[in-house]
């Protein structure tokens, strides 16, 4: 088994991927690398999970995806 087949879920589960619409492509193929990126709005700087076409502060059209540590508070 390679390293991109690798997984934590149960055998028989399918890995996740990224969606046809390609929206979420950036996240899955840092996460392959072991790398967590985080939708950036250019525009306001706002960091926006999980990502959107459009930002949800200002609603620019100018996303950008960043290359985060992982550390932090989660909140829901
Ligand atoms: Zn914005």
């Amino acid at each position: 088994m390679s390293d991109e087949t690798k997984t934590y879920l149960p055998a028989g589960m399918p890995a996740p991927e990224a969606t046809r619409d390609g929206l979420d492509r950036e996240f899955w193929d840092a996460a392959k690398r072991h790398e967590l990126v985080v939708q950036k709005c250019n525009s306001c700087g706002t960091f926006q999970f999980a990502p959107e076409w459009i930002c949800h502060k200002c609603h620019s059209l100018d996303v950008g995806w960043h290359r985060v540590s992982g550390r932090g508070r989660i909140y829901s």
